[in-house]
């Protein structure tokens, strides 16, 4: 494999990590819930900062985090 090409390749992949943090946006730490009314909005799906009403009820939803985004991978 030539230099040239190597360089190539890390800039394919940095271009391509990028494009994946920004296009999807689905950086999701977890979801709100309304018991209630098994309703789900993903947090990255919700507007504002706070939790979201739900949309059947208007019960403030509950906030849970999403058990494969603890950051721990062993
Ligand atoms: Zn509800």
């Amino acid at each position: 494999m030539s230099v040239l090409q190597t360089v190539k390749d890390v800039l394919r992949a940095s271009t391509e990590s990028a494009d994946r943090g920004e296009g999807t946006g689905t950086a999701s730490k977890g979801a709100y819930w309304c018991d209630d009314c098994d309703e789900r909005i993903r947090d990255v799906d919700a507007d504002g900062d706070g939790p979201p009403a739900c949309p059947t009820c208007g019960e403030t939803m509950r906030f849970e985090r999403s058990p494969s985004s603890t950051g721990c991978a062993c």
